[in-house]
């Protein structure tokens, strides 16, 4: 393999309920086939995050008893995972990960659970009652639509320069009413969609596994990796 990327897997042993393990597989299926060699760190509760040790970092969805004990544990890797942000590094965030990078999400009990603020969303909670079922969206910068499955009990809402990473076509998105789903900010995308997304979505693994060749080899011709014909979407 001629290039390497170093692969964040934040708490991947604890936020791992809705198979977005999967996004691993294919960000590891695409990596090859651009002739890079993925190395994958679960970054969990005793370990440190350091933002120059990484390339591209993913965090997947959980439960909210998983969520608030990593809502407490995440708070020392703040300045570190804000730092990785802030300079660009390419971040995939799943649902309760979504979550845990914006402002705080009131879990299904009442119970806030504090996020690391990197992103200016915040989320509610529905009561006794989540969102269940297939979604489209819809980029309103590329055109490209995406498909997932979406299940989550909170509502998010976004906050100044955050965008949506989609328009709902149809199923419910960020909280059922202003026809958002996900964020994008910087090179952080944020989405409710399990199935896992890059599965059903290879254009954002494929975009994803660019943005964070080109940081770490900003002199190599990527050309060829932009040529990539991406599994078939439905
Ligand atoms: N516990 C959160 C919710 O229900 C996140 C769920 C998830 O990651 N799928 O909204």
């Amino acid at each position: 393999m001629t290039y390497q990327l170093r692969v964040a897997h934040l708490y991947g042993d604890l936020l791992n309920t809705y198979g977005d393990i999967g996004n691993i597989l294919v960000l590891q299926y695409y990596a090859k086939k651009m002739n890079v060699e993925l190395i994958t760190k679960v970054i969990s509760l005793d370990d440190q995050f350091t933002a120059n040790d990484f390339d591209l970092a993913f965090f997947g969805g959980g439960q909210d008893y998983e969520q608030l004990i990593v809502s407490h544990n995440i708070q020392q890797k703040k300045p570190e995972l804000i730092k990785f942000i802030e300079d660009g590094g390419p971040l995939l965030a799943i649902c309760g990960g979504y979550q845990l990078l914006g402002e705080y999400y009131i879990g299904a009990k009442g119970e806030k659970i504090a996020g690391i603020s990197a992103l200016p969303h915040h989320t509610k909670s529905q009561d006794n009652h989540r969102f269940i079922g297939d979604i489209e969206i819809q980029n309103q910068e590329t055109g490209q639509k995406y498909h997932g499955f979406e299940n989550h009990n909170g509502l998010t809402y976004l906050g100044t320069g955050e965008k949506a990473l989609g328009k709902v076509l149809s199923g419910h998105g960020n909280n059922g009413k202003d026809h958002t789903e996900g964020a994008i900010y910087k090179n952080v995308y944020c989405s409710y969609f399990h199935g896992p997304i890059l599965a059903r979505n290879g254009e954002l693994a494929k975009r994803l596994l660019l943005i964070a060749l080109k940081r770490r080899y900003p002199t190599a011709d990527f050309s060829q990796a932009e040529q990539l014909k991406i599994l078939p979407t439905y």
